[in-house]
């Protein structure tokens, strides 16, 4: 095997080779998901050339080759994480479904009134609704771990929580937040103690730890393979053969079928009884070229590198005055969520985007934890192994340069500007006369001029200033945006003389303010029939902005707009 290098292991990756508007790619988002490799990429293409049929339905040669290469990913699933049977392991499109899998067959099935689901405070969404509605439905509890400063579930606290009513419990190997390693052997031998099942959600640790599910005794463990350099759309629950037998169906049809007549069905044995419907057998087929990538890579060189990133990183960081960590403590892989004082996330991660950096605001689903810690989202930095230390650099200096543009601005606004915070008054005033609103037309002519992203970036921060502020008094649910990552506003006043419609708008990040004032641009004092009429995808593929308008819920421009011609609907 050869030794680690990263200049080597990145050029597996043709994605990291992108320039987009002048900027080099920099991923750091490898949390949400990983990129792919050469192998994985050139394994798809192979099947679907030579290969493709569909698994265990026919005796054809080209099915009978699927299946054979289907199979054999399982076989080496089992031998990733050392499991004692193909029997045990499933295979799920996620990390989400295979929780949900054992939250209906297992919760739904042998959870009862009384009983309690312990969590901890910060997992991802997919471990806390599937277990919310298993409580909301079998009367059982949830109990929630809580986490200690730097970050990780509180083991004296999990010893008292941890009682005889607890009959399952579902922990994160490592927080996507905190990137913090769970001792979740320890919480494991805590629950069994009580007599109760357990699983471990890997999504975050599969790509970083050895897993080895015997050594740690868990009944349940799952993890994406997308998160792991493998393809999107599969997932792989392991669970204790004896538990899976026990186990009902989740789903039902195709291969999960033994016999099936009028008079009653019955299924097929493990694992088959677990999937049901074609399954994704490309996804399955490239996890196997993922699994033999991971296996030609000197695994303790790797992650004596990746040591090397976070230290590097953690210290770069250390640096920024305004950064605040959301642990107490250096991350265990290289995943940094953080504040900045004064600065919205979102505001920071599109800048950065502005200079080719992906990175990822919000509350990266688990919005609990972003409550407990009384935040509305952070900014997530996730890094990989293909990942270099000139491309942390480059990411810490633009920081800074952000940062300080953006202190020094949020000065001159002190001095200079008193608006934030206007009475209802002010407001009334500024939705009936604000006819001087910027045009359309005005719009056009600023990013005629602004060729490049960086430049479309800095003037849609520029717009942002001409938005009067809402008083926060006014800021309420009603007006309150859905899909917006970032908390956004809209209030509406209808002139019934003039049919007229007039938007008062407000968001915390400032990239929003700006984006809502291009908005604003064309929708106000318009019409219902004039705003359904105009066709903002031209105006925003006009100024070089579509990006914004994209389905993601990452800026939330496309649920503002949504929300304006409903509204135009009802005043038509
Ligand atoms: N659990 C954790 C800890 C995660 O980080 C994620 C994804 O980010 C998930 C679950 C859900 O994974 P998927 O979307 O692949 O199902």
């Amino acid at each position: 095997m050869r030794k680690f290098s990263v200049s080597v292991f990145r050029q597996q990756f043709p994605i990291l080779q992108t320039v987009n508007d002048n900027h080099k790619l920099i991923y750091f988002d490898n949390a949400a998901t990983t990129q792919k490799p050469q192998a994985v990429i050139t394994s798809s293409v192979n099947f679907y050339q030579q290969s493709n049929a569909n698994v265990h339905r026919a005796s054809h040669f080209l099915s009978v080759k699927a299946t054979t290469a289907y199979e054999q990913v399982r076989e080496q699933s089992k031998a990733f994480i050392n499991a004692k049977s193909i029997k045990e392991i499933i295979w799920t499109k996620g990390t989400t479904e295979a929780i949900n899998l054992v939250a209906h067959s297992y919760g739904m099935n042998y959870l009862n009134q009384g009983d309690e689901i312990v969590i901890s405070q910060a997992e991802h969404h997919a471990n806390i609704v599937p277990w919310q509605y298993v409580a909301k439905v079998t009367g059982a509890k949830l109990v929630v771990l809580p986490l200690t400063p730097q970050g990780i579930i509180d083991l004296t606290a999990a010893k008292s929580l941890i009682s005889k009513k607890c009959k399952f419990l579902a922990i994160n190997h490592i927080s996507n937040v905190l990137g913090k390693i769970n001792p979740v052997k320890e919480l494991i031998k805590l629950a069994k103690q009580q007599g109760a099942v357990t699983l471990i959600d890997g999504a975050q640790a599969i790509a970083h730890l050895k897993v080895d599910v015997q050594e740690l005794n868990c009944d349940f463990y799952v993890f994406s393979a997308h998160k792991m350099f493998g393809p999107t759309g599969l997932g792989v629950l392991y669970g204790k053969q004896e538990l899976l037998e026990e186990m009902p169906p989740y789903q039902f049809g195709g291969e999960m079928i033994k016999k099936v007549s009028f008079s009653g069905t019955s299924y097929n044995e493990l694992p088959h009884k677990f999937e049901a419907g074609t399954p994704n057998i490309v996804a399955v087929v490239d996890f196997g070229a993922c699994l033999r990538f991971f296996d030609n890579i000197q695994h303790d060189q790797m992650a004596t590198y990746e040591q090397q990133l976070i230290d590097y990183v953690f210290t770069k960081l250390n640096d920024i005055k305004a950064l605040k960590f959301l642990a107490k403590a250096c991350p265990d892989i290289p995943l940094f969520s953080f504040t900045l004082q004064g600065i919205h996330h979102q505001d920071a991660a599109s800048f950065l985007d502005s200079k080719g950096i992906a990175v990822r605001s919000g509350h990266h689903c688990a919005m609990p934890l972003m409550e407990s810690l009384a935040l509305d989202g952070s900014v997530r930095v996730s890094l990989a192994a293909y990942n270099t230390f000139a491309e942390v650099d480059y990411f810490v200096e633009q920081l800074h340069l952000f940062c300080s543009g953006e202190a020094e601005q949020s000065n001159q606004h002190r001095i200079h500007d008193h608006r934030e915070g206007v009475e209802q008054a002010d407001v009334d005033r500024v939705i009936s006369t604000n006819a001087e609103f910027i045009s359309a037309d005005e719009v056009l002519a600023l990013f005629s001029s602004a060729k490049s992203w960086d430049l479309k970036h800095r003037q849609i921060m520029l717009l942002a200033k001409q938005l009067v502020r809402l008083d926060k008094a006014l800021r309420n649910e009603d007006d309150l945006i859905s899909g917006c990552e970032s908390q956004a506003w809209l209030k509406v006043k209808f002139n019934s003389q003039t049919k007229q419609l007039t938007f008062q708008a407000d968001s915390d990040a400032k990239v929003i303010r700006g984006l809502m004032v291009i908005i604003l641009s064309v929708y106000q004092h318009k019409t219902g029939q004039q705003i359904i009429d105009f066709d903002i995808e031209e105006y925003f593929s006009h100024l070089g902005l579509m990006q914004h308008l994209s389905p993601s819920r990452g800026n939330g421009v496309k649920a503002i707009v949504e929300r304006i011609k409903q509204i135009a609907y009802n005043y038509q």
